[in-house]
């Protein structure tokens, strides 16, 4: 029996069977937030798709907790608690945000005082339409939806696409917080990679769709030159294996 909240067993995972991601294996530990960084095109959207069960596995295993979801479709994966943020931010312009936090998808029940508990900020723009709202603000309304599902593991793509460093580093503080009280584990793609590893436990590299490094964040920012090396493939593993998911 496994205490990871995810776990990747050897998958390989790509389009019209064509793998774009390969062989690999990762584990996110209940509370833990885990970066998931590489050049663009490595491969780390399409690795959040194979969790949310958006595209399907060509080999190897997704588990959550301890569950191999290869027979579970997407819609079912997230009723049982897993929440996608995807990098375009799946809202709708015309509805307002009262009526995001409202609608869950085929009966399932949102939890707002989740949301307007985590962003507090959303609460006076309860009546306001997502088109209007800033960039920063769709985030938060994004991230306060996936929140609102109560998750026990939170896929956030690219949290930064569009918006100034300074608004991402007011989100991550509030998803590490959800994970810590929780127990929700994180796996957060991101193409800024200190901003990442500020706030993540460990971080996977993925290089041309191969895990290229993996280690604790603390190890990963120490290490920059290896760091961006390992986005282009040039060394691999180092850390590999020396990490914990459980806490
Ligand atoms: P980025 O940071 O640019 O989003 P990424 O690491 O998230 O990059 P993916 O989006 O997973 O990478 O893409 C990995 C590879 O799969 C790329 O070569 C991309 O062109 C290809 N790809 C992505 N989506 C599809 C699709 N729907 N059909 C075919 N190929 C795709």
């Amino acid at each position: 029996m496994s205490s990871s909240v995810l776990g990747l067993e050897g998958l390989t995972v790509g389009y019209d069977g064509a793998p774009v991601v390969r062989d690999l294996d990762l584990e996110v530990g209940p509370g833990e937030i885990v970066a998931l960084l590489g050049a663009n095109g490595a491969g780390k959207t399409t690795t959040l798709r194979a969790v949310s069960g958006l595209v399907h596995p060509l080999e190897g295993v997704v588990r959550f907790g301890g569950r191999d979801l290869r027979k579970v479709p997407a819609s079912a994966r997230a009723r049982l608690g897993i929440a996608h943020v995807p990098d375009s931010r799946g809202l709708f312009f015309g509805l307002t945000v009262a009526e995001h936090l409202r609608l869950g998808y085929r009966g399932e029940r949102l939890d707002a005082s989740v949301a307007y508990r985590y962003f507090p900020a959303l609460e006076p723009l309860r009546d306001r339409r997502c088109g209007l709202l800033s960039g920063g603000e769709q985030q938060m309304l994004a991230v306060g939806r996936a929140l609102a599902r109560r998750p026990t593991l939170l896929l956030l793509d690219e949290l930064s696409l569009g918006l100034a460093p300074v608004i991402v580093e007011s989100l991550l503080p509030v998803v590490r917080a959800y994970a810590e009280e929780s127990g929700c584990g994180v796996v957060l793609v991101e193409q800024h990679i200190e901003l990442a590893l500020t706030i993540a436990d460990r971080g996977y590299v993925l290089s041309h769709g191969e895990l290229a490094l993996d280690g604790s964040a603390e190890q990963l920012r120490s290490n920059n030159d290896l760091l961006v090396s390992s986005y282009f493939g040039e060394h691999t593993g180092l850390f590999a294996g020396e990490h914990s998911p459980e806490r």
